[in-house]
C-alpha cells in the first residue's frame, strides 16, 4: 500500500513507524522537524500510565504502547521510556482511582493499594491529611517525548520511509505540499515549489491544526497549558521519586527527571490559543500550584521554580481520540484529539489504524465524527476544581 501521513507527532509518526516496518510505501510529512516544541509532542516528557479509571480499552491501549515503546527503545538503542512509577492520590473509596485499580487487576497490570503512610514513603515528604489511599503503578512512567517522536520518525526513515519537510493542505483525497524546498528530507524524490501527493490512504495526523484543516468535521478547542519546573534539589531525582497525579484535583507532576527540575502541571483547561500563534510565557498557575504543593508536598514550599512553559492542548469534546474515514472521502483518514492524553497511546493507536486502513478490524465508534457529550475524564483532571 502507499500511504501518505501528514503530521509527525506521536500519533502520525508512530503510525509511520508502524506501516514501514511492516514493509508499506510510506511518505510522513510535517511542516516542521519531528519533535519541534510547537507540535504537541515537542515536550520532553509526557506521563505514560495504564489507569484510565473503568476504562478498559485505554487501559490496554497503554499496556499494549508500552510493549512498543520497548520496541522502539530496543531498535534504537535509546531510553526513551523510565518506568519511575506513578502514584495517584485518591482522597476517596469510590473515585477514578478505585475504578483504575479494578481495571488494572482484571487485565494482570501491576498495581499496589498502599495505605497514605505507606505512600508517603514513596516522597521525600508527602502530606496525607486529605487521602484515603495511593495506588501505584510500578511500571508507570515517563516518556522521552520529544526524543521519541524524533526516533519513532526516524525508525520510518531507516524502513524506508520517506520524511518530506513541507506544509501541506487538503485536496480532495490528495495532500498538497507547498514549499519545497520543502522537499525531500529523506527521499530525495521531490522538487518542485508544489507536490501533490495521492495513495491508497492519506491520513491526517496534524494534531492542533485538525480543526483549520477540516473544519466542523474536527471540532477541537486549542489551549495553552502551563508546565512548571521547581528546583527540589538530589532528593527530588528520577528515578527514585514517582510520577505523580491528584486526579481530583487535576493536577499532576514528576520528581526531577533528566536535570530540569520537579515537574507540576494543573490539567484544568487553559485559555484558548491558536495554532500558529507564539506560545505565550507560562504567568498563570504559578500562586495555585505553589499552593498545592506546599500542602501535598511540603518540602517543596518556597522552591525556586526553574522554568515555566506553555503547550497546546488540542481537546475533543469528550476527551476521546479521533481515528476515522473522512465521511466524504475515501482515502481520506483523520486521527487526532489526543486530548491531553495521547502521546503515550501513539504506537498502540497506530497499530489499530494501520489495521483499519489495509481493511481490518474496525476503530471504535467512539472514535469517529459526529455529536460528543462534553467530558475530560482521560486526562489526569477529574472533576473538582484545584
Ligand atoms: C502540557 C501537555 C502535557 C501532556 N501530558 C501528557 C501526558 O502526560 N501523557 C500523555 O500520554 N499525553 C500527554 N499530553 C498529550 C499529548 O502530548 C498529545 O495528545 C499528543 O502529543 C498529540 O500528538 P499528535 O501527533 O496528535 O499532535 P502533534 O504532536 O501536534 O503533531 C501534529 C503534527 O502535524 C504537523 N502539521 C500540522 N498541520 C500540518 C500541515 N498542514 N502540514 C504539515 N504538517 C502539519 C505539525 O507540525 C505537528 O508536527 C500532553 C500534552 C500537553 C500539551
Amino acid at each position: 500500500m502507499q500511504i501518505v501521513i501528514v503530521g509527525a507527532g506521536t500519533f502520525g509518526a508512530s503510525l509511520a513507524w508502524t506501516l514501514a516496518r511492516a514493509g508499506e510505501d510510506v511518505t510522513l510529512v510535517d511542516q516542521f522537524e519531528p519533535g519541534d516544541r510547537r507540535a504537541t509532542s515537542g515536550g520532553e516528557s509526557r506521563l505514560i500510565r495504564c489507569a484510565h479509571g473503568g476504562d478498559a480499552d485505554y487501559t490496554a491501549s497503554a499496556r499494549r504502547a508500552r510493549a512498543l515503546w520497548r520496541e522502539l527503545e530496543a531498535e534504537t538503542g535509546e531510553a526513551l521510556m523510565v518506568e519511575i512509577g506513578t502514584a495517584w492520590f485518591a482522597r476517596r473509596e469510590d473515585g477514578w482511582e478505585a475504578a483504575s485499580e479494578r481495571a488494572l487487576t482484571e487485565q494482570g497490570i501491576p498495581c499496589e493499594r498502599l495505605d497514605p503512610a505507606e505512600g508517603a514513603k514513596l516522597f521525600p515528604s508527602l502530606g496525607t491529611d486529605d487521602l484515603e489511599f495511593v495506588l501505584y503503578e510500578p511500571e508507570a512512567g515517563v516518556l522521552r517525548a520529544q526524543r521519541a517522536v524524533q526516533a519513532l520518525a526516524r525508525q520510518a526513515v531507516a524502513h524506508g520511509a520517506c520524511l518530506v519537510r513541507g506544509h501541506a493542505t487538503p485536496d480532495g483525497d490528495a495532500a498538497v505540499i507547498c514549499g519545497s524546498a520543502a522537499a525531500a528530507a529523506s527521499c530525495g524524490a521531490m522538487g518542485a515549489d508544489e507536490e501533490r501527493l495521492e495513495g491508497d490512504a492519506v491520513v491526517w495526523a496534524c494534531g492542533p491544526w485538525l480543526g483549520g484543516l477540516f473544519g466542523d468535521l474536527v471540532p477541537l478547542r486549542v489551549t495553552c497549558q502551563e508546565l512548571l519546573f521547581f528546583d527540589g534539589g538530589p532528593a527530588w531525582r528520577s528515578p527514585g521519586v514517582p510520577a505523580w497525579v491528584d486526579f481530583d484535583h487535576a493536577i499532576y507532576g514528576t520528581g526531577d527527571l533528566d536535570g530540569l527540575g520537579v515537574k507540576c502541571a494543573l490539567d484544568l483547561e487553559g485559555p484558548p490559543l491558536e495554532p500558529d500563534a507564539d506560545l505565550p510565557e507560562a504567568s498563570r498557575t504559578e500562586a495555585t500550584v505553589r499552593e498545592y504543593l506546599a500542602r501535598r508536598f511540603p518540602a517543596l514550599a518556597g522552591a525556586t521554580l526553574n522554568e515555566g512553559r506553555c503547550c497546546r492542548y488540542e481537546l475533543s469534546e469528550d476527551s476521546n481520540f479521533i481515528a476515522a474515514r473522512h465521511p466524504e472521502l475515501e482515502r481520506t483518514w483523520i486521527v487526532g484529539g489526543g486530548s491531553g492524553h495521547g502521546f503515550k497511546h501513539g504506537p498502540a493507536l497506530a497499530e489499530r489504524v494501520a489495521d483499519a486502513l489495509r481493511g481490518g478490524a474496525p476503530l471504535p465508534e467512539r472514535f469517529g465524527f459526529g455529536a460528543r457529550e462534553a467530558g475530560r475524564s482521560f486526562r489526569t483532571a477529574g472533576s473538582s476544581p484545584a
